[in-house]
């Protein structure tokens, strides 16, 4: 679900502002292909620095970045927890 303000013309000015041709993820510091759609791994997202559960303004230029969608997800969930075999038996 798309906080408020998510789909706003604001939003789409800002989006619009940072996917450039010269685009680089804030995270990686790699260049993003703008040309890749969600959800491949390398296409562009936006990634708030302060994010909005921690009162960041998610319509702030200053707040926002791009970033890749891999690089962004895997800031904003947990590490991945590998999966392990178990030979547990129920
Ligand atoms: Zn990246």
């Amino acid at each position: 679900m798309a906080p408020p303000g998510m789909s706003g013309y604001r939003w789409r000015q800002l989006v619009a502002s940072l996917r450039t041709p010269d685009a680089v993820c804030w995270i990686c510091g790699h260049s993003i292909d703008i040309e890749l759609k969600f959800p491949a791994p390398g296409s562009f997202t936006v990634h708030h620095r302060v994010p909005r559960s921690k009162g960041g303004d998610l319509l702030d230029r200053a707040n926002a970045v791009p970033a890749h969608l891999r690089c962004n997800s895997s800031l904003g969930n947990r590490p991945l927890v590998r999966r392990r075999r178990t030979s547990r038996r129920w």
